[in-house]
């Protein structure tokens, strides 16, 4: 597929060669879009693109195990007689998540959740693994065969009353794009912003175009390449904040869901003054690690008789019934002394 414009219309041209002349291409093919691909070559060529294409490729974050169970003894389950849908999750910790849903006809829809490690493995590495393919799906169901499955027994079980040509493996990923649309072509849905499924909001979301965009073409004055511009930037401007909201939310449910890594985008970040000595991790948390070199005791001295001068005046400081002697001149080097 692939598709070119001027200031008349877009022609599409499809792989069976059939080709579909229109006003305005709306690009809703998903989040691998060929439509998106192909207007980023078309901005990068123009030098209109916000980042290069090689940094807009999708990480994959959760690999993600589903499938529809069809007990064969459906009083097993109490959860079948309710006249509603449960949706119960279970956050395993280290990285792990798994969900049970009941549907109609005595059905359980599960889900097993992994969250990758994409700090210390490549995506070359997790995408070539056979480990992560549809081949190789007893691997993953290993690790959550003794795992307690919230509507009784094991996830095991569930799993064993799956028909295999009803369990599929995906990989998860997230990507909100900043351009969303050029000419007389505009994106839509994961094609320009694919959220993690955590909190249910990527089809959501993608409906919500759908009606934003209506809203913005329902009364254009005419066709002209200028008129649909402006409609498509009034489109994006009124989606765009709300988008990245639920592209966010979604990081964040998901995270939980699963791994319950929340923090790394704070807590990993703990700058330190690189003259001073490094203080220890004292927690498990991985840290980011500091672009400045980390100076010697001697280079940190030295530093901060620069910075402040020596002076080895000594002061009392008296606090309630304790003394404290406290070295002035040297912040690094200053020491406490406890007298009690
Ligand atoms: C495991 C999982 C669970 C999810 N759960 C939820 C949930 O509970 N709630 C929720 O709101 N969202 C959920 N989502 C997200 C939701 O599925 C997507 O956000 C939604 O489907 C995006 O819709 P879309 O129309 O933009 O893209 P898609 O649904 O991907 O549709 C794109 C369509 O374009 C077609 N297409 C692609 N390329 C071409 C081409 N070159 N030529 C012709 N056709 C093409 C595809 O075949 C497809 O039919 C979940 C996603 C996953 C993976």
């Amino acid at each position: 597929m692939s598709y070119e414009e001027n200031e008349f219309g877009v022609n599409i041209c499809c792989s069976d060669n059939t080709v579909y002349t229109g006003d305005l291409l709306v690009g809703a093919d998903g989040a691998y879009s060929r439509i998106r691909q192909t207007m980023q070559r078309q901005l990068e060529k123009k030098g209109l693109l916000r980042r290069p294409i090689e940094k807009q490729q999708q990480i994959p974050n959760y690999v993600c195990m589903l499938g529809v169970a069809q007990p064969g003894n459906p009083e097993r389950y109490q959860c079948l007689k309710d006249p509603f849908v449960n949706f119960s999750s279970v956050m395993g910790g280290n990285g792990l998540g798994w969900n049970v849903i009941n549907i109609p006809d005595d059905k359980i829809c599960w889900s097993l959740w992994i969250q990758l490690d994409v700090s210390s493995l490549s995506q070359e590495v997790l995408l070539q693994d056979d480990e992560w393919t549809s081949k190789n799906n007893d691997k993953m169901i290993s690790v959550f065969r003794r795992m307690p499955c919230p509507y009784g027994g094991t996830m095991g079980e569930l799993i064993d009353a799956t028909p295999p040509d009803l369990i599929s493996k995906v990989f998860l990923e997230e990507q909100l794009f900043e351009t969303w649309h050029h000419g007389r072509t505009v994106l839509i849905g994961d094609s320009c912003h694919t959220m993690l499924p955590g909190a249910g909001q990527g089809a959501t979301n993608a409906m919500q175009d759908a009606v934003i965009l209506a809203n913005c073409l329902v009364e254009l004055k005419d066709l002209k390449l200028n008129t649909i511009r402006f409609a498509l930037e009034d489109f994006q401007e009124q989606r765009y904040r709300h988008a990245r909201r639920q592209y966010l939310y979604s990081k964040m449910v998901s995270k939980l869901m699963s791994g319950q890594r929340i923090y790394e985008d704070t807590a990993t970040y703990r700058p330190q003054v690189c003259f001073l000595p490094p203080t220890e991790n004292r927690g498990s948390g991985y840290v980011l690690p500091q672009n400045n070199r980390q100076y010697s005791e001697d280079e940190a001295k030295a530093q901060v008789a620069t910075l402040w001068g020596h002076s080895d005046e000594k002061t009392d400081i008296i606090d309630g019934d304790d003394e404290t002697e406290v070295v002035i001149g040297g912040g690094a080097l200053a020491h406490f002394a406890d007298d009690s």
